[in-house]
């Protein structure tokens, strides 16, 4: 199990203060072209899936994927893609919506902490308790429904408040075994609308068509300025945001798989050791296998 990339450029560094726009979204690591990166995927998806079935036979960790992106930018397919090879039982997606009305009656991390992988298994969250400092952020009316305390005579903000109990959650997960990878597939303006037009053209697309993210494109601006908020305030020594480049598909798969490679791969795990006494059991179910004639 081997890593392909160095991976410094895209992690965002902790105490220091980043510009989102200082991120490319076009760049391919040396990556020539999509023959070459579906070569080298094939190879990403067999090592992932070595990694993960280390994972769940050492059932010792447990590895969360967070995955955050403005619309467009590949989710889904990296998703399809990057967990194609792996074992469907050590595994999972939850996708996090508009919250319902059950969601609502709770604190915001309620729905994500339920949904936590355990030991041995891997989950990849679509959009996550990330959004609370998103689109809740860019529509601050998303907040009523929330019915939070009164905010009278605080000196904070919520966003701070709440990038402050993010990160205490990720460090209590992290504290428990639960390595927290996070991803910002990061697209560009112009790309976006290249893949919605796609989607407008390709009557196969059509149904992948929303208008709705046509009108959230419209707050572009302020959606930056709110990931750039979130990549400042909550990458951390102990989950640190990775800022993908996401113009090219097959760049970004290549990627993320390799990243995942890398933190499973530093989690020094071992197959479980058979004892001794366990090996004389094992002997002598071969003796009484080879006995049955
Ligand atoms: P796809 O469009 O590929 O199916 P998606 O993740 O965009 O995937 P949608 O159903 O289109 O799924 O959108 C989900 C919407 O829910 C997004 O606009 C997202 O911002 C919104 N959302 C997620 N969490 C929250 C939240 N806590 N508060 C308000 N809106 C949220
Ligand atoms: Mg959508």
């Amino acid at each position: 199990m081997k890593h392909r990339f160095d991976h410094s450029p895209y992690v965002v560094p902790h105490n220091e203060s980043v510009k989102i726009g200082d991120f490319p979204t076009n760049d391919t690591n040396g990556i020539r072209d999509k023959k070459h990166a579906k070569d080298l995927i094939k190879e990403d998806i067999k090592t992932l899936a070595e990694a993960q079935n280390l994972l769940y036979a050492a059932a010792e960790r447990s590895v969360l994927i967070v995955l955050q992106a403005m619309d467009a930018a590949g989710k889904d397919s990296t998703i399809k893609h990057v967990m194609s090879g792996v074992n469907p039982q050590g595994c999972g997606v939850v996708s996090f919506k508009k919250p319902t009305s059950e969601e609502l009656a709770h604190d915001f991390l309620w729905r994500c902490y339920k949904e936590v992988p355990a030991k041995g298994r891997i989950t990849i969250f679509n959009r996550s308790y990330y959004e609370e400092v998103l689109v809740v952020k860019v529509h601050p009316e998303y907040l009523k429904p929330q019915k939070l305390p009164s905010r009278e005579g605080k000196t904070t903000s919520i966003w701070e408040e709440r990038y402050e109990d993010i990160n205490a959650f990720e460090h209590y997960l992290d504290r428990n075994g639960v390595k927290v990878i996070k991803f910002f597939l990061n697209v560009s303006k112009e790309e976006q609308k290249e893949r919605f037009m796609e989607r407008l053209n390709n009557p196969e697309k059509h149904w992948k068509f929303n208008p709705a993210d046509v009108e959230e494109r419209k707050h572009w601006d302020d959606y930056q300025q709110a990931y750039e908020d979130m990549l400042n305030a909550t990458s951390t020594p102990w989950a640190p945001w990775y800022v993908i480049p996401a113009d090219y598909k097959w760049f970004m798969r290549s990627l993320v798989a390799d990243i995942i490679v890398a933190n499973v791969e530093s989690m020094n795990l071992k197959f479980p050791e058979v004892s001794a006494k366990d090996k004389q059991k094992l002997a002598q179910s071969r003796i009484d296998l080879d006995s049955e004639g």
